[in-house]
């Protein structure tokens, strides 16, 4: 981060440089410290510049120019999630910043970061990556400006992005560079999207150019196709005389490749120049993440479009020498907070065909289980076995969540997890109650779920343990109408669950709920449905937290609203 520590390496000037809109953490839950660890693996000089002050230009110059290019990631989350609530309201806290603050990153931050490298830096190479440059990097619907917005590549005028997981793309655009090519000459690579002038590749497909996919029929369209084709096919969009041009996503990694890059020499810990604590890192430092990949489909989620189908594991050895590691650091609990990935229990699991880049399919398990999936919960299971037994560590735990409908499958991995792997609570995402909603979200109904409690709940006293499971759920989806909320929140007052987690739906890039969202229509048939906006979704979330004083208000609105007086005395 200083060139008094490059000074200390004996590296006169640096081959690349990350921007990144995070406090630079050395973990491997921390993409830009990935990423960085991974280049200097390679050979590649590398620092990182985190969170400058984006009004300074001398805050981008620190390190000066570097060799190859700059890299500019907004850090794990896109910058308008991390600043505004799904109300579009202003938060008063970042996690990734030290002491928790706002304000230490802009809002589109890709954007913004690479403007002002232009400006300090004339003719600089910029590479945009993470999640807002990933789920950003084709036309999409913003909701924070309620418009359809052009891929970040253009609006940033940067040079290249890698999208998805973006160590083999970031290695073989620094490969091409330090060869002496210039980014057009590796517009091949995979997972990553240029500009390019003409069309070369054969079986390309053509997107409408972006000023047709605007409007909300037209964009319903081109979210169908960029969906069924960008796993196999190069895309092509026109735009100003030039085409921008979408390469199909980076292979998935085999495991040795991820445990190459999990035995890295991360110091686990943030930056030594930081003084404050790092929320997010409080909460991850004893984590380990075991897989990456989810095929669970949730059209709300765009996990999919960024980390891909199929699920990539680490070894059993891998993970436990990273345990060895945790307990050999005298600051180490004793208790790994948590083995996962998007899902904890699809560690391991894989297509029987092999097909999970190539197949049509969203999910693996909507709206019904593949025959071709093979779902053995054994080797997760065996890697928290001998995570225990390492010494010094005392307890594991998995908290990251447990996609239910596939537990099932396997009665023992539910009686193991209540007894030896979960602390007290078990997040598990309903979402939702009433068919319609957990239809449009890809969800399995909620019957599945009720199984899935009463096991986890017989096993847990069976094992002496009181146990709870919290429920998550989701208000606002598309589709979703107050009548369906009222109906919800009468499920839960007849069980007497009073729900802390519940999530206003935010339109975040990329998501299939997010183009019904924008459109007004399902995904899957086209058909007009209801969208709940503003006021509606603050009076579903306060009937699902009908128990809360400040929300008897809203809650008699609702039933009013909704023509249903008739429940007024049921909810008190
Ligand atoms: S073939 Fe079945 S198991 Fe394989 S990726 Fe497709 S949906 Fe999943």
């Amino acid at each position: 981060m200083t060139l008094a520590e490059c000074a200390r390496l004996g590296w006169e000037e640096l081959d690349v440089i990350i921007v990144t809109g995070d406090a630079y953490v050395d973990h491997p839950a921390f993409g830009a410290a990935v990423i960085g660890r991974v280049l200097v693996g390679a050979g590649y000089r590398t620092g990182i510049i985190a969170q400058p002050d984006w009004r300074d230009p001398s805050a981008f110059m620190v390190l000066g120019r570097p060799r190859l290019f700059f890299g500019v990631t907004a850090g794990n989350l896109d910058s308008m999630v991390c600043h505004y609530t799904a109300q579009r309201k202003l938060r008063h806290d970042d996690a990734f910043t030290p002491g928790g603050r706002a304000g230490k990153r802009p809002d589109r931050a890709c954007v913004i970061y690479a403007q002002m490298l232009r400006r300090c830096f004339k003719g600089v190479r910029i590479v945009l990556g993470g999640i807002e440059a990933s789920l950003r990097r084709l036309p999409h619907y913003d909701y924070w400006s309620d418009t359809v917005r052009n891929s970040v590549l253009l609006d940033a005028k940067a040079d290249a992005l890698v999208y998805g997981m973006g160590e083999r793309g970031v290695l073989e655009l620094a490969r091409g560079l330090a060869a002496g090519k210039e980014i057009e000459e590796l517009a091949d690579t995979r997972g990553v999207v240029t500009t390019t002038r003409e069309i070369r590749v054969r079986d390309a497909v053509l997107l409408p150019p972006f000023e047709k996919v605007r409007e909300a029929g037209a964009f319903f369209e081109y979210d169908h196709l960029v969906r069924s084709r960008y796993e196999e096919q190069v895309l092509y969009m026109p735009h100003g005389g030039r085409y921008l041009r979408h390469n199909p996503p980076a292979a998935p990694f085999t495991t040795e490749e991820l445990d190459a890059i999990y035995a890295l020499p991360f110091a686990r810990r943030p930056h030594p120049s930081y003084k404050e604590r790092i929320p997010a890192y409080e909460q991850i430092k004893d984590s380990m993440v075991s897989h990456r990949g989810c095929f669970g489909g949730c059209h709300f989620c765009a996990l999919a479009m960024h980390q891909g189908k199929t699920i990539q594991s680490r070894s059993e050895a891998s993970l436990v020498a990273e345990a060895e590691r945790m307990a050999a650091d005298e600051g180490f609990s004793g208790v790994i907070t948590d083995v996962g990935g998007p899902t904890a229990n699809m560690y391991g699991m894989r297509c029987r065909r092999g097909m999970s880049m190539r197949c049509g399919r969203r999910s693996c398990l909507f709206p019904e289980r593949c025959a071709y999936l093979v779902s053995d919960h054994t080797a997760h299971l065996r890697v928290l076995e001998a995570l225990k037994k390492v010494p010094g560590v005392r307890k594991v735990f998995v908290a990251s969540g447990v996609r239910h409908d596939l537990a099932l499958e396997d009665d023992w991995y539910i009686r193991e997890l209540a007894e030896k792997y979960v602390g007290g609570q078990l997040k598990l995402a309903p979402e939702h109650t009433q068919p319609v909603p957990l239809k449009l979200m890809g969800k399995p109904g909620i019957e599945v779920y009720e199984e899935f409690v009463e096991r986890f709940t017989e096993y847990s006293r069976r094992a002496g343990k009181k146990q709870r499971v919290v429920p998550y759920i989701l208000v606002g989806h598309p589709g979703t109408t107050l009548n369906d909320a009222i109906e919800l929140a009468r499920y839960l007052k007849r069980r007497n669950l009073k729900v802390d987690q519940v999530q206003e739906f935010t339109p975040t890039p990329m998501t299939v709920s997010t183009c019904m969202y924008f459109t007004g229509r399902d995904y899957e048939t086209g058909a007009r449905i209801h969208v709940p906006k503003g006021r509606e979704v603050r009076l579903q979330k306060a009937l699902v937290q009908w128990y809360k004083g400040e929300n008897r208000k809203y809650v008699i609105e609702a039933l009013r609203r909704a023509g249903r007086e008739e429940l007024m005395k049921e909810f008190g």
